[in-house]
């Protein structure tokens, strides 16, 4: 298999399943929607999306994602950001999120 770095076709970073009963899942994506990262990799980690942290039945916190668009907005994009989110992931502990995107001065992405 072809390493990701030698190749410059992009068709792994993304796909649109618009067949899905549940599409368009978040609203606000204005690029090519993304549905390769349907489940979050970034749920059990520190992100800078907007969710809502909430207490489950089962006493387990969680995160409601219903807003953010960052996984799913453009293939290219949500792909470069998942990367670079996932590479020094430091485990999310529940809490509450306290610097929500956008930020001043900052890409997610780079
Ligand atoms: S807020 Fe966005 S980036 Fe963070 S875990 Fe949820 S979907 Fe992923």
């Amino acid at each position: 298999m072809e390493p990701k770095d030698s190749t410059a076709n992009d068709a792994f970073k993304g796909f649109t399943n618009s067949e899905c009963p549940f599409y368009p899942c978040h609203q606000g994506v204005k690029r090519d929607f993304n549905c390769l990262f349907c489940y979050c990799p970034l749920n059990a980690y520190d992100c800078p999306g907007p969710f809502k942290a909430f207490t489950s039945k089962n006493g387990v916190r969680r995160k409601d994602c219903s807003a953010c668009t960052l996984p799913h907005d453009g293939y290219t994009q949500s792909w470069a950001f998942i990367q670079k989110w996932l590479a020094q992931p430091v485990l999310w502990d529940g809490g509450e999120q306290t610097r929500p995107w956008p930020r001043d001065n900052e890409d997610p992405k780079e």
